[in-house]
């Protein structure tokens, strides 16, 4: 399917354009540089020199040591290895208990749901209704045979920032490894795994401008990490399969990229970001969802009543806007967002859900287009809504 019409683009959260940077980064990789980075000879070790390159300077965005950098398929496969890891390990000193939040990504939240069927018992913490948990819900949450505590950096559907640095430094009193799933983090907000205590984090490219099908599990050193994929040695026996050599380069150089311009881009977008959160609030019966400030510069998520989700995607796809009910996940189910359910959300407003997720390449002109076609695409589906029509007869009581 060709795109003809302008579009703009606001589902950054789902995925990014590969930028510029990382494009050419890659091709030498494609092109000249294509040996096996396991090869003995020049063309190998030449590939194996850009590895190594590469994973020093993604390592240095996280304030990790390159031995800690071990590459993935991306940000699923980073949280699977992370979680069977951690939870294989901790059963081996019989601990069976891990601790997470009712609203990570499904890469956690299945592997999860698979360790419970194995023996493991889960804690799910309530996030709130500002979609944030609290040190002190992890402190009572750990318990002796706590094996794991994983609580992502940033929700891809809210945008909400969870106080990692606190989590981390209460896991590491009680000598609990602790996951993060950063995927939506990483590039985007400030990371330092040693000053946030974290012991293993996901990052993904694709969601930092990078290519998809790549991405990295930091592991910090002396905590154990178990293959996930059997094969080859590479990756230090973690991780086998011949590396994405052209993808591992391209990452690091949007890494490069994005981090070089963090500051700025974090303030030009949360502007950007409250300017259309403010457009949109005067929509009558609507609500941000999540923490109005401890949130991703990036990410906005709102609730209109008496609409459905997937018409208003639509319409805004008919006027050039590609949005978002939330994750790209669970589209195509009709199920409500498991994350919008968490923040206490009645089913029947859950189902009214726009995400809007920024880039750099968004402007201000985007932010007053998308205000204006929200605000009458919203007023044309309440228009011919049954449900809307009971709202507003007194029928129905408004819940918005
Ligand atoms: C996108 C995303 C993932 C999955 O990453 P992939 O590279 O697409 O597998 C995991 N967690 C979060 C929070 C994400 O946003």
């Amino acid at each position: 399917m060709a795109q003809t019409k302008k579009t703009i683009y606001v589902d950054n959260a789902a995925t990014t354009a590969t930028c510029d940077e990382a494009i050419a980064a890659m091709t030498p990789y494609l092109k000249t540089v294509y040996g096996n980075p396991s090869s003995l000879h020049t063309a190998g070790q030449l590939a194996k020199e850009a590895l190594e390159n590469a994973r020093a300077r993604i390592a240095a965005h996280l304030n990790a040591d390159a031995g800690e950098i071990y590459f993935t398929s991306g940000g699923s496969e980073s949280d699977n290895q992370a979680l069977r890891s951690a939870a294989a390990n901790g059963l081996k000193r019989g601990k069976k208990h891990i601790v997470t939040t009712a609203f990570e990504h499904h890469a956690v939240l299945h592997t999860l749901k698979k360790l419970e069927r194995e023996g493991f018992e889960v804690t799910y913490l309530d996030v709130h209704e500002n979609g944030i948990v609290t040190p002190e819900q992890v402190k009572a949450a750990i318990r002796p045979d706590t094996a794991l505590v994983t609580i992502m950096f940033a929700n891809n559907e809210i945008g909400t920032i969870q106080p990692i640095a606190e989590i981390g430094e209460i896991c590491r009193a009680n000598k609990v490894v602790f996951h993060t799933d950063a995927v939506q983090a990483v590039g985007h907000v400030p990371i330092d795994v040693k000053a946030m205590n974290i012991d293993m984090l996901s990052l993904s490219a694709h969601k930092f401008h990078g290519t998809k099908g790549v991405g990295a599990l930091y592991v910090r050193r002396g905590v154990p990490l178990n293959a996930f994929i059997d094969g080859g040695a590479q990756e230090k026996g973690r991780r086998a399969g011949t590396e994405n050599l052209a993808g591992i380069a391209a990452m690091a150089a949007a890494l490069d990229s994005v981090c070089g311009g963090m500051d700025k881009t974090a303030k030009r977008l949360s502007a950007l970001r409250d300017k259309i959160i403010k457009g949109l609030s005067v929509i009558p019966h609507s609500k941000l969802n999540g923490d109005p400030t401890k949130r991703l510069p990036s990410i906005l998520n709102m609730c209109f009543e008496g609409i459905e989700g997937e018409s208003l995607l639509l319409l805004l796809d008919d006027k050039g806007i590609c949005a978002s009910s939330g994750s790209a996940c669970t589209s195509g189910s009709l199920d409500p967002s498991h994350v919008l359910l968490a923040l206490g959300l009645p089913h029947e407003v859950a189902h009214g859900s726009l995400r809007i997720s920024l880039s750099e390449a968004n402007t201000d002109a985007d932010a007053e287009y998308i205000i204006k076609s929200v605000a009458e695409v919203v007023e044309y589906l309440r228009g011919m809504s049954p449900v809307w029509e009971e709202l507003e007869s007194g029928q129905k009581q408004h819940l918005l």
